[in-house]
């Protein structure tokens, strides 16, 4: 597995695989993650979070933004090697635990579908991981800092975002992607008129620094930018 991490503010690493981004985020007195990356990347995760001064049971949460596999797949790895609990949207909590299935994208434009056809061959199937904490919209996580739970649904009809409002971050899942030097709606989604919705309502946070499942972060100014790019 590649890897590489890329330091996005001062407590927040930015985990950049083949497919997809992780964020390893340095809270009071531990750290939390925010998507798992794909199967196997565990090892990569942990030297991460060595790197950043954490033993591995300082990992707290793991908070996978939804279910699919380039974002939950080395949760079960790392929540057996770390004691760290996993936290997913209530909708989305089943397909992580493999008792159900994601339906398959609705894949409206022609690139999309190409681009689909392309990738998913090279991400594999995430191994079943258990969920503690089924989310809901409005849920507080137990940071120590102020963090709040949004139920986006769209991408996937679990999809979850968490904003930092004291630091001015979101991170947004999938639900936004940064694709050639813009905001876009995340592709491969489940249903376009909810997803609309949800990116709407992520646009008007108030926020500054904006981690994507997929591209650049946008590090300044990032609810203004999500808002010029809407849809
Ligand atoms: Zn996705």
């Amino acid at each position: 597995m590649d890897m590489d991490t890329v330091q996005v503010t001062p407590d927040i690493r930015m985990l950049r695989f083949p497919v997809g981004q992780a964020y390893l985020i340095g809270l009071p007195g531990g750290f939390a993650l925010v998507d798992s990356g794909p199967a196997g990347s565990e090892q990569d995760i942990l030297a991460a979070l060595a790197a950043a001064g954490g033993a591995p049971g300082d990992l707290r949460e793991i908070v996978l933004t939804h279910a699919h596999s380039d974002h939950t797949g080395s949760a079960a790895a790392l929540a057996a090697a770390t004691g760290a609990r996993v936290a997913a949207g209530a909708a989305d909590a089943d397909a992580v635990r493999g008792s159900a299935q994601v339906p398959p994208p609705v894949l409206e434009q022609d690139w999309e579908r190409a681009l689909y056809e392309r990738i998913t061959p090279g991400v594999t199937q995430a191994p079943p991981a258990p969920v503690h904490r089924e989310l809901a919209d409005g849920d507080r996580l137990d940071w120590g800092l102020a963090a709040r739970v949004l139920h986006v649904p769209g991408h996937t009809a679990g999809s979850v975002a968490v904003h930092l409002p004291e630091l001015g971050v979101l991170f947004t899942g999938d639900t936004v992607a940064m694709g050639e030097g813009r905001p876009i709606p995340g592709v491969f989604s489940n249903d376009h008129v909810a997803l609309a919705a949800a990116y709407a309502r992520l646009a008007a946070l108030d926020t500054a620094t904006v981690l994507f499942g997929h591209g650049e972060p946008l590090t300044a100014d990032g609810g203004a930018v999500l808002r010029a790019a809407a849809p």
